[in-house]
């Protein structure tokens, strides 16, 4: 499969860059290393608190929900998280599981080697 964009990572900045890339009608694949969405919120500590409220801490297109506290703990980040991919599934999949290693230039474009995956080379 041809992509315009592969965003390598699924936590919340990937997130926020494929709502736009969506919004902009640009074709993506998002692959992550983890098993489960939440990005490297789900591995902080049992104690882990957002330094914003939440009112402050939404990614595009859809606030994070009041958690009840002023600063959102880990699990409430991760739920969140989660959430937001449900939200967005399918127009935005995450291809969950897999670390992206290296990627290789070829003649026209930049394949990502393990997957065989290519970026389009007009977005090069
Ligand atoms: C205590 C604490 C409080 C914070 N409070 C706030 C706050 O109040 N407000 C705020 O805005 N931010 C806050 N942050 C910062 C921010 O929320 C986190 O740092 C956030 O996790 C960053 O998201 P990210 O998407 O950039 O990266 P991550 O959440 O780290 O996601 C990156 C993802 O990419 C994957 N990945 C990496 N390499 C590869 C690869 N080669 N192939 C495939 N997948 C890969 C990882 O497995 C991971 O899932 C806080 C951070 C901490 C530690």
């Amino acid at each position: 499969m041809t992509y315009d964009v592969i965003i390598v990572g699924g936590g919340q900045a990937a997130l926020s860059v494929a709502y736009f890339l969506r919004r902009a009608q640009r074709s993506f694949l998002m692959l992550d290393a983890e098993e489960a969405g939440g990005g490297a919120w789900q591995h902080g500590w049992d104690s882990l608190r957002l330094f914003s409220p939440a009112a402050w801490s939404s990614i595009a297109g859809w606030p994070m929900p009041n958690a009840g506290t002023t600063y959102p703990g880990r699990d409430h980040v991760v739920s969140y998280l989660r959430d937001y991919e449900k939200r967005y599934a399918p127009s935005i999949g995450i291809e969950l599981g897999g670390a992206l290693r290296n990627m290789r230039r070829s003649s026209n474009s930049k394949s990502v080697q393990q997957a065989g995956f290519t970026l389009a080379p007009a977005h090069r």
